[in-house]
């Protein structure tokens, strides 16, 4: 049940019922983003801005923002970006965020939550990417999203930084496209919830799953568990895949395994995006395997 059309071997494939996977690219540096745009990808599906603020003591300015944004959005070429904001956390801190200790880090302040909780920064932020994306295909993609309510405040933010930049006259882009991570269980239990809010979702496995199997991500003892827990991972994933109305990728590292690519396929996922240097292996992988009908 399977076909495909080589002539984009490394961007997409072609599937017996006429649909196409596309591979996007997950990319966390210029130099990383320019191998991506060497290799063709349809898109850059998750762009971690996390180095945009490695070292920084003191929250870098909206100017200081912009010229980094500009450089990473330039090597990607004219291709969308999905830039992620800022996901800090106790584990990735950054200490411009003053974020103390925390004796259970992956359960605590992390990505959207900090972002609230710094609303002097993230205003900041999201004003440096709305300026920087200005000729660009730049959408916005949020951390650790659990309930309806922070995606809100969110877009209400964007709202007003839209109407503030207009009223200076400052060229930025508007409209802008939002969507969200699915790496909390809540999110794809109440999906349908999240549609009128988020343009896309986009599943980070990573986190998915060790929320799934509570299972420390970075805890490398428990490979049985994640080994039987895939198909609670995949349940969850055919969820967020089921709504119609927004389109889904997966961007954690389980896209880039060849078994689980094809069990995300067979959900209905149409979008994959890993590291670009995974890219080619993943393709050949596809291209010589069977994949189910979703
Ligand atoms: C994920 O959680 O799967 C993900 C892609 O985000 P990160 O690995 O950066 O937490
Ligand atoms: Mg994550």
């Amino acid at each position: 049940a399977f076909a495909t059309v080589p002539s984009q071997p490394i961007t997409s494939l072609a599937l017996a019922d006429g649909s196409r996977v596309e591979f996007w690219a997950n990319v966390a540096s210029p130099n990383e983003a320019k191998a991506a745009a060497s290799l063709g990808v349809a898109g850059i599906g998750l762009l971690r801005s996390e180095m945009l603020f490695l070292g920084a003591t003191q929250a870098p300015t909206e100017v200081e923002q912009i010229e980094r944004i500009q450089e990473l959005l330039q090597a990607a070429g004219q291709r969308p970006v999905i830039l992620r904001v800022l996901d800090a956390g106790a584990d990735k801190s950054f200490p411009f965020l003053r974020l103390g200790a925390e004796p259970n880090p992956a359960l605590g302040l992390r990505g959207i939550r900090v972002l609230e909780r710094r609303p002097d920064f993230f205003r900041s932020h999201l004003r440096a990417l709305l300026r920087a994306g200005v000729g660009y295909d730049l959408r916005l993609l949020l951390p650790m999203v659990t309930i309806v309510q922070e995606v809100a405040r969110t877009r209400q933010l964007l709202e007003r930084l839209h109407a503030e930049l207009s009223a200076e006259k400052i060229p930025h882009l508007w409209p802008v496209s939002l969507g969200i991570m699915v790496e909390v269980p809540a999110v794809a239990l109440k999906i349908q919830d999240f549609v009128p809010l988020a343009d896309f979702f986009s599943v980070g496995s990573n986190d998915l799953g060790q929320y799934t199997w509570a299972v420390d991500r970075e805890q490398g003892d428990l490979g049985e568990i994640e080994a039987s827990g895939r198909a609670a991972l995949l349940d969850l994933c055919a969820l967020v895949a089921q709504q119609k109305q927004r389109p889904v990728s997966v961007c954690g590292e389980a896209a880039a395994d060849p078994s689980m690519a094809r069990a995300f396929i067979a959900r209905g996922i149409r979008r994959l995006s890993v590291a670009p240097a995974l890219i080619p292996a993943l393709a050949h992988a596809l291209r010589e395997s069977d994949i189910p009908d979703a």
